[in-house]
């Protein structure tokens, strides 16, 4: 048996009727960027969410690196972000010349609030929680400091559409909040997109001129924007994808829990949910101190897996201006060298995850 660690087909073909349709239909409106399906997708994202505000863009990044310019955020200033993340997270912060400050992350992988006061100084002037692999950071300890100090958040849903804390929404905490709909996300697109969702009606009037050119009225430029504006057929999409999260997010969490109970190997490392905390499954991500040994012996049984961040953002050659070093973030690197990823997508069968499970419990390691 094979299985893949990602393919988008099944998915697709669950709702496929829809999905054609929808994009049928916005071809036929003869209407193409920033229409009628653009907003009704910004209206029911932000009833999803449960926030005032939802403003589409073209993608995750644009979204963290718009949501930080919308918030004064320039260079000398300095943002608190997790050392444990994709590196789009902290490029939001740099693409607008301020200075990301690494902090370490907890047992879920997830920035670790108890070491974000030491890192303040008189130039922070926002945190950036990031909820990695789909559960959520431990945003309200973030938001007491938050207000403590006076600092904006940013939140990086990215990953985790749908997740909550004691059944409050992320992306409900923060001051602008990030989304992407890139096409592996929970909520994916057929294309690259994005959003950023708030409660503050300043901000969102802001960001929609930032992503029309600095306007909203046609050719009156108030600020300097970009060009992130996002088209009707992946709007129209995500609205039809959207009516089914309920469905697509316990299609992932059967096959997590499916892994969760059932893979019994010592050598594995599970991933811990925090209590109160309701992980969405973007990714399933294990630890195991023979990883690459492990990926290596998955593959050689036809097991796709990936790893979920080989380089952590400080070690990568993109920041290699910032001079940080192998040792500066201990715990950060040891999950860059132990976590592998194991497959998990949307029409995933029990089969497979059977298969997946099976194998992942013969493995033996070798010893060293
Ligand atoms: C995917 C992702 C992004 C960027 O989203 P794009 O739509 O690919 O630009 C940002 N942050 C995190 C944590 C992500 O996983």
């Amino acid at each position: 048996m094979k299985v893949p660690f990602n393919v988008l087909r099944p998915q697709y073909l669950m709702f496929k009727e829809e999905y054609d349709r929808a994009v049928l239909e916005a071809l036929d409106s003869g209407w193409y960027v920033l229409g009628e399906k653009v907003s009704q997708f910004e209206r029911e994202f932000a009833d999803y969410v449960g926030v005032r505000h939802c403003v589409s863009l073209n993608s995750g990044l644009d979204a963290l690196v718009l949501a930080f310019r919308a918030l004064g955020i320039m260079e000398g200033d300095e943002v608190i972000v997790p050392a444990n993340t994709y590196i789009a997270s902290v490029l939001g912060v740099t693409e607008n010349g301020a200075t990301p400050i690494f902090i370490e992350p907890d047992k879920f992988y997830n920035i670790d609030p108890t070491k974000i006061e030491e890192a303040i100084t008189k130039r922070t002037k926002a945190i950036l929680p990031v909820h990695l692999y789909g559960q959520p950071a431990r945003i309200e300890e973030i938001m007491v400091i938050a207000e403590k100090y006076n600092l904006f958040v940013v939140e990086d849903c990215a990953q985790a559409h749908g997740a909550t804390i004691n059944g409050k929404n992320i992306g409900t905490f923060g001051d602008i909040n990030c989304f992407s709909f890139f096409p592996t996300k929970n909520l994916g697109a057929f294309g690259d997109a994005g959003a950023i969702v708030t409660d503050n009606e300043e901000l969102a009037e802001k960001m929609r001129k930032l992503r029309n050119y600095g306007s909203v009225k046609k050719y009156y430029h108030e600020i300097e924007g970009v060009n992130s504006r996002l088209d009707e057929i992946q709007a129209a999409l995500l609205s039809a994808k959207l009516k089914h999260m309920t469905e697509l997010e316990d299609d992932r969490r059967r096959v997590a829990e499916k892994y969760l109970e059932e893979i019994t190997n010592p050598l594995i490392g599970l991933p811990k949910i925090k209590e109160g905390f309701k992980h969405v499954w973007h990714l399933f991500v294990v630890k195991c101190n023979q990883r690459d040994e492990l990926q290596r012996y998955l593959s050689d049984n036809g097991i796709g897996t990936q790893i979920h961040y080989p380089v952590p953002p400080h070690l990568s050659g993109a920041y290699e201006r910032f001079g940080y070093k192998k040792g500066d973030f201990p715990i950060t690197e040891d999950y860059a060298d132990t976590v592998l990823s194991l497959p998990l997508y949307n029409g995933m069968t029990d089969e497979e995850a059977d298969y997946v499970i099976e194998k992942i419990n013969m493995f033996k390691g070798v010893s060293v």
